[in-house]
């Protein structure tokens, strides 16, 4: 008999049962329906694709807007020794050939896929030739207008549709509001979609907000009251560093983690972190993602979050294992006139993008029209150097050449080694007879990845590598290049650069396509979302976790009881009026239970004295066990 799903939960992840939703979506897959998944992040959201993936028979596409996420999918998969890889623009050819004829024979069971790599020719030919079980569309905002990450590549998904109709689709998100899930169903063309839909509400997580001059001292008490580990999230690299030495130097263990800092770096850190090492990770947005660590007690923002998408992510990261933790926002009049500031400069005027654009194909030499699926290294201060423009422009207008799909930034820092073995079993024992120097690396490659370096390109890390031979690293290189040039292995290095991929080929400058109606809609999408934080944060009168469930779409959700605003009203006291129960029936109706559950104050008997009384006075009746305003 085959493996059940929950069998395959046990015996590749180890857990003992699917969170709620999980098994419903996961069902439907199997039965060959369409789906629509929405759970906040860090809900389980890849389960629900990668358990059927793994039971059916065939490979399971995934479209995934960001090289980084895949790699991190990829690298977890294959830990679990599930046979998958990553297919995206900026891999040199030879690799997403290798790549391509491994699907065809039925290699793996996990391809993921950029959205722009639908598009090119290799791949839709070798698709007839693929047996695809499910297609899952992960970050499935991406596909709307509405949502907060649109990108357009996402609307020619619902072209893989009718290529391949009788293959059921899971789109997956963590944020959707009622329009943006409704221009998933439609642009992907969803057939009767199963829609799951769980709850945003984090029972453990006390979110408050504290308006204040002196924000570093209130963080500094905030730490040593929380015990534990946690987060903080500032906006510059520059501000990760200082605050880190700051808490250093009131005796609190910090480090600092960015963008900007080199790949070795970034990794200590992150372990470290992890490890328990490091309390307090002070990071900009670029720390979060793929990490796993649900013992986290506290994130608290030093500076306004752009949106409450990624607030509500960000802040999410405390209390994965269901404990109680702290999401804490602090915050002073100059962070909402920079917010306000921010949002009316983040999007660039048309005449830079095509300025930008215009100066890269001169410094690359590019004719027009050639450069499509070419990639160049590119140090951005050299090029603001070349092109006499500030780099915070560049970087902006790269952003939008990248929605545009002109252009892929390849940011080094997530450039990971690959290697593959390319003999047989008896050819590789042989060579290491023969190499003594190359056994040592071999053994250890074939502890870590097993079988899978036959037939998969693994992410490898060199530096795993030195700690566990006790070689220098440049000789660990040089060995590997070794046997890359005898043709045991196929292995390609880390670009630990910052490089840039032609998606098309270079353009005429005047001709260059940018959508300025789309530019201003863009500005007033991000401006109203600016708002929206703004509101959160200035807003005293009701409960935060209500607050921001209520921004997904979760109208009339309880109070959470343990928000700064539930605390406060507990603490003064407040006494339950006749009004309070009016205003709760006012927009329901409701049992005994759910008025506990939405009234901060008071207890059972209380509220049955007065609903009582309220019936007295015949303005409230019953319906069955419940209650409602009298009309
Ligand atoms: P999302 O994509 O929704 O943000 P992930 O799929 O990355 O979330 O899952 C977040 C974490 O929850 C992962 O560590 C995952 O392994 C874990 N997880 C998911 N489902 C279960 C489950 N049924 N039991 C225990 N842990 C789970
Ligand atoms: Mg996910």
């Amino acid at each position: 008999m085959s493996e059940t799903t929950i069998e395959i939960l046990h015996r590749v992840w180890g857990y003992d049962a699917f969170r709620s939703g999980q098994e419903a979506v996961i069902d439907a897959a199997m039965a060959g329906k369409d789906s629509l998944v929405l759970m906040p992040t860090g809900g389980g959201k890849s389960i629900c694709y990668q358990v059927p993936g793994i039971a059916m028979d065939g490979l399971c596409l995934v479209i995934s807007p960001l090289i980084a996420l895949m790699k991190d999918q990829i690298d977890r998969l294959q830990q679990k020794h599930v046979p998958s890889a990553a297919l995206y623009s900026g891999l040199d050819r030879r690799v997403q050939e290798i790549i391509l004829d491994s699907a065809v024979n039925g290699l793996y069971k996990f391809l993921y896929v950029s959205p722009e790599r639908l598009r090119s020719e290799r791949f839709l030919d070798r698709l007839k030739y693929l047996k695809i079980s499910l297609v899952a569309v992960d970050e499935a905002h991406c596909i709307s207008q509405w949502g907060h990450d649109f990108r357009p590549a996402y609307q020619e998904i619902g072209e893989l549709k009718y290529i391949l109709p009788d293959v059921p689709f899971m789109a997956l998100t963590a944020t959707a509001t009622l329009q943006v899930q409704q221009d998933i169903i439609d642009c992907l063309h969803l057939h009767a979609p199963q829609v799951q839909v769980n709850s945003y509400i984090r029972d453990n997580l006390s979110y408050s907000v504290f308006k204040l001059e002196g924000k570093k001292e209130k963080l500094v008490s905030i730490i040593k009251g929380a015990n534990g580990t946690g987060l903080v999230y500032v906006r510059s690299r520059r501000k990760t560093v200082e605050l880190a030495k700051f808490l250093s130097s009131q005796g609190i263990r910090a480090g600092a983690y960015h963008a900007g800092m080199d790949t070795v770096q970034r990794t200590q850190m992150q372990n470290d972190w992890m490890k328990g090492y490091i309390q307090v990770m002070v990071a900009t947005n670029a720390f979060g993602m793929g990490i796993d660590k649900g013992d986290v007690r506290f994130v608290v923002h030093v500076d306004l979050p752009d949106d409450l998408e990624s607030y509500y992510q960000e802040a999410g990261r405390a209390g994965r294992d269901g404990k109680k933790a702290y999401a804490v926002l602090l915050y002073d009049n100059s962070d909402v006139l920079n917010l306000t500031e921010r949002i009316d400069t983040s999007i660039p005027e048309a005449e830079v993008i095509r300025k930008v654009y215009h100066f890269l194909g001169n410094y690359f030499q590019l004719a027009v029209g050639s450069g499509k699926e070419e990639t160049f290294p590119l140090s951005l201060e050299a090029f603001a150097t070349y092109s006499k423009i500030n780099a915070l422009d560049i970087a902006k207008a790269f952003r939008w050449l990248e929605r545009m799909e002109y252009l892929q930034l390849n940011g080094g820092m997530f450039e990971t080694s690959r290697l593959q073995i390319r003999v047989s079993y008896a050819e590789l024992y042989e060579f290491q007879l023969k190499n003594e120097l190359c056994d040592p690396i071999i053994k250890w490659l074939l502890r870590q990845f097993g079988g899978e370096l036959y037939n998969n390109m693994i992410f490898i890390h060199e530096d795993k590598i030195v700690a566990a031979i006790h070689t220098g690293k440049s000789e660990v290189i040089r060995l590997l290049n070794y046997m890359q040039k005898s043709g045991v292995v196929y292995y390609a290095p880390a670009l630990d650069q910052p490089s840039i991929t032609y998606l098309q080929p270079r353009q005429e400058t005047e001709t260059l396509f940018v959508d300025e109606v789309f530019l201003e809609q863009r500005k007033k999408l991000l401006q109203q979302k600016a708002q929206a934080v703004i509101h959160y944060v200035s807003s005293q009168s009701r409960c935060r976790s209500a607050q921001l469930v209520e921004y997904f779409g979760e109208h009339n959700a309880a109070v959470c009881g343990i928000c700064d605003h539930c605390l406060e009203h507990k603490k003064k006291g407040v006494l339950l009026t006749e009004q309070d129960i009016l205003d709760c029936l006012s927009l329901e109706t409701l049992s005994i239970d759910g008025l506990l559950l939405k009234l901060p104050q008071g207890n059972e008997t209380d509220i049955l004295d007065f609903l009582r009384l309220l019936e007295d006075k015949e303005l409230i009746v019953r319906e069955g066990l419940s209650w409602k305003l009298k009309t």
